[in-house]
């Protein structure tokens, strides 16, 4: 009978992903709705002394699958072993990660499960002993709550990285570990040549806790400058519109929006934004925005909780001396 919520962690580069910790936190809440127990499968490579870990976000019990071959995600070994894991634990819910990865991985995985999966998803809750799941539509225009009307498990949901809340981790906690008896197939499908990273080590946008992005109000690729400056001082990093990146002055990994990333920052800095509905479509999720334009009508103001009417070029030198000053007194 099917019992539980499963989670299934990210993990990259000897580390979960932050994604990861998210997912355990949100599981851990419908998991109490239920009255039943918390589960994860962790999938990588190296990963074992790290899974009792989850127990610090709630996780009552960890599945885990440590192969070298689960070094880099590929769809044609992941999907498979997390596929054979889950048939023996059957959850009521399980959740993923809408992370680049974690979409490819969610889809397939519904797919062979024959579970509904609902994308992407900014909230869950359980209602009537079943899941509801809320996700963004139209570019963030709107947003749907979904159910899986034929009441059926697995019900499967795919949450926006850093949406949903994290518990504070409890060190007193750790998760029961076990092994999963499975085979590792060894896909021979594709293989990862190469992960080409930003020369900078450049924070990935989705993952950026503070973003300071830049439009066409910059003037030109030079003024970034003051943008990269600040994003270093609060321990961010620098986004853009699509006007910046098609005019040259950024490259199109920095582009938010509806045709560049979905981010979801604690703080997001438009400086020179219009605020198009393609742009809001990257960054309206976001928890605290701040706009800085000179033209008051500018549509990016309905949507900051703070603006500042004023030409960048006067504000933004300002505004960094007085954040080295705050920073060197604290
Ligand atoms: C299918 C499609 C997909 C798209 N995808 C995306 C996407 O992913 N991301 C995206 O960003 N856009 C996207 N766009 C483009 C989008 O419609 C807008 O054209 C774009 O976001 C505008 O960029 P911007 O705000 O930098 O420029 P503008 O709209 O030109 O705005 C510049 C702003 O800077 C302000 N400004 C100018 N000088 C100063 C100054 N000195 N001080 C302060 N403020 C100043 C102006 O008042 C203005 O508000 C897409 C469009 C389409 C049709």
């Amino acid at each position: 009978m099917a019992q539980g919520v499963c989670v299934i962690t990210e993990f990259r580069e000897g580390a979960f992903r932050r994604v990861s910790f998210e997912i355990a936190s949100e599981g851990r809440r419908l998991a109490d709705e239920l009255g039943e127990p918390l589960l994860a499968i962790a999938l990588g490579a190296g990963i074992e002394s790290l899974a009792a870990g989850l127990g610090n976000y709630g996780v009552d019990k960890v599945y885990v699958v440590d192969d070298p071959k689960l070094e880099d995600y590929r769809a044609e070994i992941y999907v498979p072993a997390a596929a054979e894991v889950l048939k023996s634990l059957d959850p009521k819910v399980i959740l993923t990660a809408a992370s680049v990865d974690g979409k490819d991985f969610s889809a397939r995985l519904a797919a062979r499960l024959g579970a509904g999966l609902a994308t992407d998803c900014t909230e869950l809750k359980m209602e009537g002993g079943s899941l509801k799941a809320k996700r963004p539509m139209y570019a963030g225009k709107a947003f749907a709550w979904y159910e899986w009307s034929d009441g059926s498990w697995p019900q499967m949901a795919s949450c926006r990285p850093n949406v949903m809340d994290c518990l504070a981790p409890d060190t007193s906690k750790n998760a029961e570990v076990e092994k999963a008896q499975v085979e590792v197939a060894e896909g021979n499908e594709t293989q990862v040549l190469n992960i080409e990273k930003d020369a900078g080590g450049k924070i990935d946008l989705t993952e950026a806790e503070i973003i300071v992005s830049g439009g066409r109000g910059m003037k030109g690729p030079e003024n970034f400058a003051m943008l990269e400056e600040l994003a270093t001082l609060l321990g961010g990093t620098v986004g853009a519109s699509r006007s910046a990146v098609d005019s040259g002055w950024r490259p199109h990994a920095d582009q938010v929006g509806q045709t560049g990333k979905v981010v979801t920052p604690t703080l997001y800095i438009a400086c020179g934004i219009s605020g198009a509905i393609q742009h809001l479509a990257g960054m309206g999720s976001s928890k605290y925005i701040v706009a800085v334009n000179k033209d008051p009508e500018a549509p990016i103001f309905s949507k900051a909780d703070y603006g500042v009417v004023e030409d960048l070029f006067n504000f933004m030198p300002v505004f960094i001396e007085e954040v080295k000053t705050l920073k060197s007194t604290c």
